[in-house]
């Protein structure tokens, strides 16, 4: 690809897309597939599951809960970027074993996190995406290293980042020759305080008009309220992403990690119901 497509002053608002990542050098989109799952399509891909693997029961149970729901992907984190390094880190690869034999027991595949350049080839055996947090957003060693394998990365947004600096980021994936990159915005640092975050769902639409890559929110993290996680998530279906990740907890009230932000199944049953109509509305499908 030509070099001096970098820095093409026609993007908007002075945002300069690279060149692999920009629709301009790819006007159709790319479609991610997962086992026959596909971000980028028609369907709006949902997943859900614990912010983090906690025990046997709390994965299995939380997992059959997704599926009946109709989630499609289980998320759960096995090692947990957590800002204090007192609280629960994670089981490591105990997380992993149990999330491969979630994913044995209800067909669902797996998204769980990557956090260190050291633990790629360890987690990539266990996971079908393969996730980067927003804290790892810029770990260029580790985007590069996942950039390498040929599976499917979930990139967060940074806290901080611009839409430049996320796209710029999968860039770095895409020129190691992965292109298999979903786009996540889960909300950006603000002057706001009632939310954990200001959930940037104009990220959406702008990311899909410079990037031909697919697009999903998080609006878990987005918000930090349970009660915030419906609205925004429909709002997000309606505002064209591609999907949602959700943090769902068989029981919120006991989790290790983010249960204030988790759905219960009940209500992750409901939100289901609305979904697929705000979907239909919009000329999607949630299967
Ligand atoms: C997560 O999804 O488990 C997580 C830690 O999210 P983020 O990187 O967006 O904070
Ligand atoms: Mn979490």
């Amino acid at each position: 690809m030509e070099s001096d497509n970098y820095n093409d002053p026609a993007v908007m608002g002075g945002c300069s897309v690279p060149v692999r990542v920009n629709r301009k050098s790819k006007p159709d989109p790319t479609i991610v597939d997962v086992n026959g799952i596909r971000f980028g399509s028609k369907e709006v891909v949902i997943i859900a599951g614990p912010c983090s693997v906690e025990n046997h029961e709390q994965l299995m149970e939380t997992a059959k809960a997704v599926k009946s729901a109709g989630g499609m992907i289980l998320r759960g984190g096995a090692f947990k970027p957590r800002s204090s390094p007192y609280n629960f880190q994670g089981l490591g690869e105990e997380g992993l074993k149990l999330l491969r034999e979630a994913r044995m027991k209800t067909g669902l595949p797996i998204v769980t996190e990557v956090m260190d350049t050291r633990m790629v080839e360890l987690i990539s055996g266990y996971t079908d995406i393969l996730q980067i947090g927003s804290r790892n957003m810029q770990n260029y060693p580790l985007l590069k290293e996942v950039g390498m394998l040929r599976k499917p990365v979930l990139l967060k947004r940074g806290m901080m980042a611009t839409i430049e600096e996320f796209l710029l980021a999968a860039e770095y994936i895409l020129n190691q020759g992965n292109e298999q990159v979903i786009l996540c915005e889960r909300g950006i640092r603000t002057f706001e305080t009632t939310t954990r975050n200001t959930l940037d769902l104009s990220a959406v639409p702008m990311l899909k008009h410079l990037s031909h890559l697919p697009v999903i929110i998080d609006p878990s993290h987005g918000t930090g309220h349970r009660w915030m996680v419906p609205p925004m998530a429909k709002a997000a279906v309606a505002a064209g992403a591609d999907g949602l990740i959700m943090e769902v907890h068989y029981k919120p009230e006991e989790a290790l990690c983010d249960g204030h932000q988790s759905l219960s199944p009940d209500e992750f049953t409901r939100l289901m119901i609305d979904l697929k109509k705000i979907a239909q509305a919009v000329g999607r499908d949630i299967c």
